[in-house]
C-alpha cells in the first residue's frame, strides 16, 4: 500500500465533498481502516498533513476508526479475532474465513 497515494485519494474525496456542500473549510475527515488493509497509519497521517496544505483541508484532522480483523470458522462457525495471521481455527481444524479487517473507506467529511 502506498500511503502517499492513499492520502491523495482521501484528500480528493474530502475536497470533492466540500465542493458539493459549498464548504470552504474542512475540519475532519473520518476514515474506516481495517487492521488488515495494510496501511501504516503514521505514514498516512504524515502524507495527508503535507498534501492538505494550501487546500480547504489545511486544518483538517484525519480521524481514523480501526476495524479489528475478525474471522469465522468454516467448520464450527465460531468467530474469532484473528491474531498473527493464523487462519486455522483454534478450536477445531477448520479454516477461518475473513469477515472484517480489510475495510478502507472515507466515512465522513466534516466541513463548512
Ligand atoms: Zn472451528
Amino acid at each position: 500500500m502506498h500511503e502517499a497515494t492513499l492520502a491523495e485519494n482521501i484528500l480528493n474525496i474530502a475536497l470533492e465533498a466540500a465542493e458539493q456542500n459549498h464548504a470552504t473549510k474542512i475540519f475532519k475527515v473520518g476514515l474506516t481502516l481495517g487492521e488488515m488493509a495494510g496501511v501504516e497509519v503514521e505514514a498516512l497521517t504524515l502524507s495527508f498533513d503535507v498534501l492538505k496544505k494550501n487546500t480547504p483541508a489545511d486544518g483538517a484532522e484525519l480521524v481514523i476508526n480501526r476495524i479489528p480483523i475478525r474471522a469465522t470458522c468454516n467448520k464450527c462457525g465460531k468467530s474469532f479475532r484473528l491474531a498473527n495471521y493464523n487462519f486455522f481455527c483454534p478450536e477445531c481444524d477448520g479454516i477461518l474465513i475473513l469477515k472484517s479487517g480489510r475495510e478502507l473507506l472515507v466515512d465522513f467529511v466534516d466541513c463548512e
